[in-house]
């Protein structure tokens, strides 16, 4: 096949939601154990509304967005693509293949 569908799993589990977040010039702070910003899906002020859980691989925004998800769905929401096209971004720039 020519262009398979990703690998979702290995993608979530390989790539951390702030490694990817880091492409885009976001920085998170470490408090409790816990990874803090700026949602930067609805542009918050917030410093602490968008956490990370401990492993690095979920999100949260507790703030306007009142939603999380994985790696593919915050940089599907950045870059305003679909789960597939997101996931095929993410392979590309941190090297993985499907
Ligand atoms: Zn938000």
């Amino acid at each position: 096949m020519k262009n398979p569908t990703p690998n979702f799993a290995k993608i979530k589990a390989t790539v951390p939601v702030d490694t990817a977040l880091a492409h885009y010039g976001i920085s998170l702070t470490p408090h409790g154990g816990r990874l803090y910003a700026p949602c930067p899906l609805h542009n918050g002020t917030n410093p602490k509304a968008f956490v990370l859980s401990e492993d690095r691989h979920a999100w949260y925004c507790f703030g306007d967005c009142d939603r999380g998800g994985s790696v593919l769905d915050v940089v599907a929401a950045l870059e305003d693509l679909s789960l597939v096209e997101a996931a095929r971004l993410i392979s590309k720039r941190h090297g993985l293949s499907s």
